[in-house]
């Protein structure tokens, strides 16, 4: 027997549960389909468990698209305010930690439970560990066959993330539906990832766990935040930020020392002509960092016996050290995924594919990514809500 839907949305994490609550509340007949064996797993894990769930900085320009004008349509009519607002309506308490990035005190368990709730408000069905077999499209329906049922409505939202992280139950499932019904995809690559060094650079493995204020740079990018030293390569925040811009084969550049003018260490020689250069180093950086960059700058002696050249040389190179990553973690340890759905191929309104009525795709699917710090979910509602909006 097949069910029929006014919706069928594809996915139950943060961009999906949004598109039903929304749909459903406005009286569409809905049905969420997941094959993990609960919703939002993956707000449950996030923000170390408190669900970094927006930030108040979102804007246009803190997401990476091959079309960067995709994004205002949606965020602009369901902003960081507007969730902000449905949180607290459910009395969840929360904190900005840094940089705009909104927590939940208690635990994101809150915010699935919130979007669950707002689900029930729109009698949205919600069917998990429900393996999805065959999609098929004909006479206006859309025929989901999932666990042993059959269910049909006039619209399918695509809400079932990007491939990071396949223990959590992500898959490139988006993608192949995608490509079915005619829809580019922009080649995916793992972001907010740590990247890792080869041999040559061991030296710098062997600080694993040493974290540093720095500025990353990746081409045009650049992020001040804390880099840290693992076992394999290069973390932190400063770190998964500029992954999302890196390609292979690129370099990044980080300046240990962001507040020191250019000249400092000229201005040490005249001060503190007996000092060494790890000396310097040590009082503005964790000793095993300061070690290491010494070592590496190999400047023996105290400052008085450097030629000021060599001392301009190597201000400049603390100022802008590279580093040539020889990969990333993957998306075993990716946060998010660059690329996805074509935007082209969507309105940007209402997140329907122009080409194939009734198609929708919201959320991490889409080639949308956000920079570190809620830009991620913020997408996700935001998305969600416009195609809730259109359904
Ligand atoms: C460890 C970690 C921490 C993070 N922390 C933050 C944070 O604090 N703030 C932030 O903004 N972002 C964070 N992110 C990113 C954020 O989780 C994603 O951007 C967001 O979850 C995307 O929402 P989505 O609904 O598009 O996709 P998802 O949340 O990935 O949901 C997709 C759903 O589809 C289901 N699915 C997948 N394949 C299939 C299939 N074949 N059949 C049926 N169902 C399927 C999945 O089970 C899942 O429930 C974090 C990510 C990770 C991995």
């Amino acid at each position: 027997m097949t069910e029929t839907f006014d919706a069928i949305i594809l996915g139950a994490g943060g961009a999906g549960l949004m598109c039903a609550a929304i749909a459903g509340q406005r009286g569409r007949r809905v049905l969420v389909i997941d094959h993990a064996n609960a919703p939002g797993k993956k707000i449950l894990i996030s923000g170390g468990g408190r669900c970094n769930f927006t930030n108040l900085g979102t804007a246009p320009d803190r997401y990476i698209s091959m079309n960067p004008h995709f994004v205002k349509s949606a965020l602009g009519r369901y902003g960081a305010q507007d969730f902000l607002a449905l949180v607290e309506r459910y009395g969840i308490a929360w904190h900005e930690k840094t940089l705009g990035q909104l927590f939940c005190d208690g635990s994101a368990r809150q915010i699935v439970d919130m979007l669950l709730s707002e689900c029930d408000r729109g009698e949205v069905e919600l069917r998990v560990a429900a393996p999805i077999s065959d999609v098929a499209h004909g006479d206006g329906q859309y025929r989901v066959t999932h666990g042993g049922r059959v269910a049909q409505a006039p619209a399918l939202v695509i809400a079932t993330g990007g491939p990071s992280i396949p223990k959590m139950g992500a898959s490139g499932f988006a993608y192949d539906l995608a490509r079915q019904f005619g829809l580019k995809v922009v080649e995916p690559r793992p972001a907010l990832v740590p990247l890792t060094l080869s041999g040559e650079e061991a030296l710098f493995r062997d600080l694993a766990g040493v974290s540093a204020p720095v500025v990353a740079r990746c081409g045009k990018a650049s992020f001040a935040e804390a880099a840290l030293f693992t076992h394999r390569g290069l973390s932190g925040p400063a770190i998964l930020q500029v992954s999302s811009y890196w390609y292979p084969g690129q370099p990044i550049g980080i300046d240990f020392l962001p507040r020191a003018p250019e000249d400092w260490l000229i201005a040490a020689k005249r001060e503190r002509p007996r000092a060494t250069v790890q000396q310097l180093l040590a009082a503005q950086l964790p000793d095993r960092l300061a070690g290491a960059l010494a070592e590496r700058l190999a400047l023996t002696g105290g400052l008085a016996d450097q030629k000021d050249r060599a001392l301009v040389e190597a201000g400049q190179r603390l100022s802008d050290w590279r580093f040539v990553p020889n990969g990333s973690e993957g998306f075993a340890k990716a946060e998010v995924t660059v690329g996805g759905i074509d935007t082209a191929g969507l309105s940007s309104k209402t997140m329907e594919a122009r080409k194939v009525p009734g198609l929708y795709a919201i959320g991490e699917a889409v080639d949308v990514t956000g920079w570190l710090g809620g830009y991620n979910f913020q997408w996700a509602w935001a998305s969600g809500w416009a195609a809730g909006q259109a359904l």
